[in-house]
């Protein structure tokens, strides 16, 4: 489903991915864990392009949307890109929400305004998700009526309306106070069942331990280990995984 390979990544001639190669199959869910500042937020927006790549490969589905070309990555063109693009949706730690819209509205306003769908086609999918994340009775309210749990479940709610093969979720429950993330936890857990792609970045280890197909841990730009979560986190193979997760606990 996703391949990257070798991918490097500068900010102001400071390497911030070190020649990153993974690979996501389908119905895989990859958790990205690693301190701050080591690139996990980077990685995910240099998939879905808010920002490029210096060097390396990614495909996606079979399609390469940037290519290895003497040392250096290629874009493939606007339109591949945007095809790509439509099968990946993000979402944030700030969940972003059109604040001058309804529950509902926000839903709706992708598939209407960038899918061009009718209103009738989307409308009893966006209901459907809305009560999926028990959000149905909210679907009148304007976001800031909304608590911070709410607003996430929103944000992923509108995500899936775009019916999209492939999630990414940066660190979606770091602006919560703890009893409101079990709520996005579950919802994402409920994802993950029904088989969706999904790399997620958390601090979560309950979340990653159990949900997982896959943990990765990064530090300083590179991947220091992957392995299955079990494995990951009763037997981590490097030392600075093992420091990092005793610091967590
Ligand atoms: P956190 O856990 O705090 O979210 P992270 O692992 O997501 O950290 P990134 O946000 O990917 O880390 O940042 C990696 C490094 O790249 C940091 O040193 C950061 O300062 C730098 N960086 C990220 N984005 C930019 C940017 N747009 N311009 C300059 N430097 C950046
Ligand atoms: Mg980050």
């Amino acid at each position: 489903m996703i391949q990257m390979s070798d991918i490097y990544k500068s900010f102001n001639n400071i390497p911030v991915l070190k020649g990153i190669s993974l690979e996501v199959k389908k119905s895989e869910v990859l958790a990205v864990i690693g301190p701050s500042g080591s690139g996990k937020s980077t990685l995910l927006r240099c998939l879905n392009t808010l920002e490029t790549i210096d060097g390396g490969s990614i495909k996606i589905k079979g399609e390469y949307l940037a290519k290895n070309s003497d040392g250096k990555a290629e874009y493939a063109d606007k339109k591949t890109q945007k095809h790509i693009l439509g099968q990946m949706c993000m979402v944030f730690q700030q969940f972003n929400l059109f604040p001058h819209m309804t529950v509902l509205e926000n839903l709706l306003e992708a598939p209407l305004h960038v899918k061009n769908m009718k209103k009738n086609e989307i409308l009893p999918v966006a209901e459907e998700l809305l009560r999926k994340t028990g959000l149905f009775d909210k679907r009148d309210a304007y976001p800031s009526r909304l608590s911070g749990g709410q607003q996430q479940r929103v944000a992923i709610a509108r995500a899936l309306c775009m019916s999209p093969d492939i999630m990414l979720f940066d660190e979606p429950t770091s602006a919560l106070d703890p009893e409101l993330t079990v709520g996005v936890l579950n919802t994402m857990r409920q994802l993950a069942e029904e088989q969706m792609t999904m790399i997620v970045v958390t601090h979560e280890m309950g979340f990653a331990r159990d949900a997982a197909s896959n943990v990765i841990f990064m530090a300083d730009g590179n991947i220091i280990e992957k392995a299955k979560p079990h494995d990951f986190f009763s037997n981590p193979q490097e030392e600075r995984t093992k420091s990092f997760l005793k610091n967590m606990l």
